[in-house]
């Protein structure tokens, strides 16, 4: 691989490890030429099926619009950004999982919603107020009525 600061060809990995739960490898790369070092990142490229909306219209599933949305349900909450990650990338092994060229955004908001309900309760709520999901009306209200019942945290 070619050195990002020189374009010298002569690098060497000084370390290697797996990321992301073993789905990728990240390695630390030192350049013969001016000693910088850099960053990979390897992964298996796998199609991912594409997202059929409610119209009827289809888009290509999109990881970052899939983070955005998680990151704007949980702004301000108390939550890690390691434990987002980690939900985002169930979330898209999930979608592989299934096999189908075709996943409706409906799947797609419903394994949202399980992620963030374990997450961050307030940013459930948000996100399903947003989504408007009436298959999951009644674990909505189930969840509006668990944070009526809390008392006031003092953490927050
Ligand atoms: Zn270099």
């Amino acid at each position: 691989m070619r050195c990002p600061y020189c374009q010298a060809q002569d690098t060497r990995v000084v370390d290697s490890r797996l990321a992301r739960e073993g789905d990728q490898v990240r390695r630390r790369r030192e350049c013969g030429q001016c000693g910088e070092r850099f960053t990979t990142f390897e992964s298996a490229e796998l199609l991912m099926p594409r997202m059929v909306k409610q119209d009827g219209t289809r888009e290509p599933f999109d990881e970052d619009k899939l983070r955005t949305g998680m990151l704007r349900a949980l702004e301000k909450r108390p939550v890690d950004t390691d434990r987002i990650e980690a939900a985002v990338h169930r979330i898209v092994r999930n979608i592989r999982a299934q096999g189908e060229r075709e996943i409706p955004t409906q799947d797609l908001g419903h394994w949202v919603m399980e992620e963030l309900r374990e997450l961050d309760k307030v940013a459930f709520v948000r996100f399903a107020s947003v989504y408007r999901s009436f298959e999951d009306v009644s674990a909505f209200r189930e969840v509006i009525e668990g944070l009526e019942e809390t008392p006031p945290s003092s953490s927050d």
